[in-house]
């Protein structure tokens, strides 16, 4: 099954309604041939010998595996998207470092969340105190 085509069939969909599409997935593959070893290993074994257990456990395995899959394959997009963000960012931040808003200083990266410069903050800082007391 191409991931890509199941995520178009279960996006936007209610779990139980996900697993019903699994299911329908599934069905498909039996009907195309489209059998999967090991979750046939699994059925028969677990069918020992019985046909209809046999079948029954099939797709209950088919269906279990095609879920993991899909969800090994769905955290390896998550992790790649995340990493290409992550350099977006970097380069972004390489491109345009934040200076500080009152004196217009370039501020280090690690300084890039606040948006004030250090001899700055101290100076708001000695302000509030003044104002303060
Ligand atoms: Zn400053």
């Amino acid at each position: 099954m191409n991931f890509e085509k199941m995520r178009s069939r279960i996006f936007g969909l209610e779990d139980r309604l996900v697993e019903d599409e699994l299911y329908r997935i599934v069905w498909e593959e039996i009907e195309s041939n489209k059998i999967d070893p090991a979750a046939r290993a699994r059925s028969i074994e677990e069918g020992a010998g019985d046909e209809g257990k046999t079948r029954a456990a099939y797709i209950k395995h088919r269906v279990r595996r095609l879920k993991t899959e899909f969800e090994i394959h769905q955290r390896e997009l998550n992790e790649k998207n995340e990493r290409a963000k992550e350099a977006v960012d970097k380069k972004s931040a390489e491109k345009h470092p934040k200076t500080c808003s009152l004196c217009g200083t370039k501020l280090g990266l690690f300084n890039a969340r606040g948006s004030l410069c250090a001899s700055c903050s101290k100076k708001i800082l000695k302000t509030k105190r003044f104002v303060h007391f």
